[in-house]
C-alpha cells in the first residue's frame, strides 16, 4: 500500500463508448458491494460482466475520498464478523483472493453517552452479556432471554434468506416449511419486543443505541434488523486495513480476470425493454449496451423510478407495491482532518453514539418538528485510528468522522443546483450545522480543542451527487416491518432479464449487501449450480465460527 497520490483512490477505469469490450453476458448498474459482489462471482463462473458506474470511482458506499491530504471513507465504519472464519469472513476472502485484511477495533467497539450517562458494547459474546450485567445487574434475566432472542433469529435467518430465492410458485410450495421455519419474531417491533422483556428504559436505550446502523429508533425498525445488527457486532467490530476504498480493489481483478471491466463516469440513463423482456441498457451519452441479463444494484427507487418506463412499471404492477416502501433517512457527514496522529491525539478504536437522553423515538419526533432541537443521534468514528496502514499513506495525520441524521426536506430547494456552487446561503446552512456537530466533537474530546486543521460538511444532496440516491438516502429502503415481509423484495423481478442486488434484497450493510450479490447470483445460475459455488466458497464448512 505505502503513501498515496490523491488520484490512487479514483479506481475502475473511464468510460467511453469505445473502451467497451461486448458483447457481454451482464450489465450491472452500480459498483456498490451488491453490484461488484454480482459480477465477481459470475466472473468466476466464466461470464463477461460488465459494471457501470455514475461516480467517478468505484465501490458506491464503500469507497473512499480525499482532499487536502486527508482520507476518509463514506459508508463504512466498521464490519463485524470478520475477526474468525464466519461465512462474513470466508465471503471476503473469496471475492479478494484473500487480499483484504481486517484490523479490529478496541474491545469497547461502540460507546453510548445517553443524556449523562456512558454505556459500552464490548467483543465477545459472554463479555458482552457480562458487562450489561454488570451495569444492570436486576435486569440479568431479561438480558440473559435477550441473548436467546437474538439466537433465535439467527436460527430464522437462513430460511428467510433462501425464501428470497424461490419464485412466487415454490414460494406457495414452501409455505408450510417457510411458516415453520422463519418465526414471526422477525416481523415485530423493536421497541415491543424488548419492552416485554424489561421495563428499564436505560437498559432498552443501550440495547438500541445501534439505531443508527440502519436509521430507524426502536418504536419504527423490525426487530429482524436489530438483532442482525446486534449480532453482527456481537465479537466486535473491524476495519478494512488501507482504508474502505480497499474493498473494490481488492475484488475488481475478478471481474477483470475473465475480461469484465468496471467503469466510472458511467452512468446509464435507462434500462431498455421491449414489453416485458429487458434488452439493455442507454448509457448518459446515448450508446446502447445490448445484454438480456441486466442486474440493477442501483436501488429499488433508483431502478423503478427513474430507470424503466413508467408504463412498463405500471404494468408489471410495481406501481402498488412501490407504495409499500420508503426512502431511509437521509444524513449529514462531517470530514474532519488534523495535523497530529491518531495516537498523538489518543483517538480511540471506539465509534461514539451520543444521545440526548433514552427516548430515542422522542428525540427524534422534537427533532422533526423544530431542527433547533439536540440532534437525535451523532455518532463519531475516528478511521486513522481503526486503520493500521492510515500512518503510511498520510503521515502525521489523522481523521475523525461524525454523521448526524437530517431529512432531506431541508435541503429541497437546493436540489436543482450544481454541485459545488449551490449559492451562499447553502454554504451557511452547511457551516451553521458544521459548527453544531464538531461541538459535539470538542466536548467529547476536549484535546482536539484549537488542533482541527480542516473539515467540510455533506448533506443528503452530496449523497444523491455521488451516490445517486435521490433523497440522500442512507440505508436504501427503510428497514420498517412492512419492508421486510416483501416478498417481491430479491433478486427476481418481473421483468424478463432483469435482477436486482444490493442493499435492498435483503438488508442494509455491507455484509447484508455482500450477500445479496450471493443470493442475486444464485437465483440466475440456479439451484445446482449454486450448490457448486456455495463449495468453493464455504467448503464443508457449515457453521458460523465465531470464538
Ligand atoms: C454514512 C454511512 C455509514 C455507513 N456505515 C456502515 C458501516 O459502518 N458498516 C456497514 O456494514 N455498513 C455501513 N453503511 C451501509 C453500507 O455502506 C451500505 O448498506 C452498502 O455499502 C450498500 O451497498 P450497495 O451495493 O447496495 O449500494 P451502494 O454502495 O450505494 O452502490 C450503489 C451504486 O449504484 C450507483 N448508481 C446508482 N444509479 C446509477 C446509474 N443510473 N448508473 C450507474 N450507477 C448508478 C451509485 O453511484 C452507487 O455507487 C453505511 C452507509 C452510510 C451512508
Amino acid at each position: 500500500m505505502g503513501k498515496l497520490t490523491p488520484s490512487t483512490l479514483r479506481i475502475g477505469r473511464r468510460y467511453r463508448a469505445n473502451r467497451l469490450d461486448g458483447p457481454y453476458d451482464a450489465v450491472i448498474i452500480g459498483s456498490g458491494i451488491g453490484g461488484l459482489t454480482t459480477a465477481a462471482l459470475l466472473s468466476d463462473l466464466g461470464w463477461k460482466t460488465c459494471v457501470l458506474e455514475q461516480h467517478y470511482t468505484a465501490g458506491g458506499y464503500t469507497h473512499s475520498y480525499d482532499r487536502n491530504g486527508y482520507e476518509w471513507d463514506v459508508g463504512v465504519h466498521y464490519i463485524g464478523d470478520v475477526g474468525a472464519r464466519t461465512r462474513t469472513r470466508m465471503m471476503f476472502d473469496y471475492l479478494s483472493g484473500g487480499e483484504l485484511k481486517w484490523a479490529p477495533m478496541d474491545a469497547e467497539y461502540d460507546r453510548f453517552y445517553v443524556g449523562d450517562r456512558t454505556f459500552s458494547a464490548i467483543a465477545g459474546k459472554q463479555q458482552f452479556r457480562e458487562n450489561l450485567v454488570k451495569r444492570f445487574p436486576a435486569e440479568a434475566q431479561a438480558i440473559d432471554s435477550y441473548m436467546r432472542l437474538l439466537d433465535k433469529v439467527g436460527r430464522s435467518l437462513p430460511a428467510y434468506t433462501m425464501s428470497k430465492l424461490l419464485k412466487p410458485w415454490q414460494r406457495l410450495l414452501a409455505w408450510p416449511y417457510l411458516k415453520l421455519k422463519v418465526s414471526p419474531l422477525l416481523f415485530r417491533n423493536t421497541y415491543e419486543v424488548l419492552s416485554e422483556l424489561t421495563n428499564d428504559p436505560d437498559l432498552i436505550a443501550v440495547l438500541c443505541g445501534q439505531w443508527g446502523d440502519m436509521g430507524l429508533p426502536p418504536r419504527q425498525s423490525a426487530f429482524m434488523v436489530h438483532a442482525m445488527i446486534a449480532r453482527h457486532y456481537l465479537y466486535g467490530g473491524f476495519y478494512p486495513t488501507g482504508g474502505s476504498w480497499r474493498i473494490a480493489e481488492t475484488i475488481i481483478p475478478k471481474i477483470q480476470k475473465t475480461g469484465g471491466e468496471v467503469f466510472t463516469y458511467a452512468r446509464v440513463n435507462r434500462i431498455l425493454t421491449t414489453g416485458k423482456n429487458v434488452t439493455g441498457v442507454e448509457m448518459a451519452d446515448g450508446h446502447q449496451i445490448e445484454c438480456n441479463c441486466v442486474i440493477s444494484s442501483a436501488g429499488v427507487s433508483n431502478t423503478f423510478e427513474k430507470l424503466l418506463p413508467a408504463d412498463a412499471v405500471a404494468n408489471a404492477g410495481y406501481d402498488q407495491l412501490l407504495k409499500t416502501v420508503k426512502p431511509s433517512m437521509a444524513h449529514l457527514g462531517v470530514y474532519i482532518g488534523i495535523n497530529q496522529t491518531a495516537e498523538q491525539l489518543e483517538l480511540p478504536k471506539t465509534n461514539f453514539w451520543i444521545y440526548p437522553d433514552n427516548d430515542f423515538d422522542g428525540a427524534v419526533e422534537k427533532f422533526l418538528d423544530d431542527p433547533q432541537a439536540p440532534f437525535p443521534v451523532v455518532y463519531i468514528s475516528f478511521p486513522s485510528a481503526k486503520d493500521p496502514d492510515y500512518a503510511n499513506r498520510r503521515p502525521g495525520t489523522a481523521t475523525i468522522e461524525i454523521v448526524a441524521p437530517a431529512p432531506f426536506a431541508w435541503f429541497e430547494k437546493w436540489q436543482d443546483t450544481i454541485w459545488g456552487k449551490r449559492g451562499d446561503d447553502y454554504d451557511r446552512f452547511k457551516e451553521q450545522l458544521g459548527e453544531r456537530l464538531m461541538q459535539y466533537v470538542y466536548e467529547k474530546l476536549p484535546q482536539l480543542n484549537g488542533k482541527v486543521d480542516y473539515y467540510e460538511v455533506s448533506t443528503p444532496l452530496s449523497t444523491d451527487y455521488f451516490c445517486a440516491y435521490q433523497k440522500g438516502e442512507l440505508y436504501g429502503l427503510d428497514h420498517d416491518s412492512m419492508r421486510l415481509r416483501q416478498t417481491w423484495l430479491g433478486p427476481r423481478t418481473r421483468f424478463n432479464g432483469l435482477w436486482l442486488t444490493g442493499q435492498d434484497v435483503l438488508t442494509c450493510g455491507v455484509t447484508g449487501a455482500m450477500m445479496a450479490g450471493l443470493l442475486t447470483t444464485s437465483a440466475i445460475i440456479g439451484f445446482r449450480k449454486s450448490a457448486g459455488l456455495l463449495d468453493r466458497i464455504f467448503g464443508d464448512s457449515n457453521q458460523e465460527n465465531n470464538p
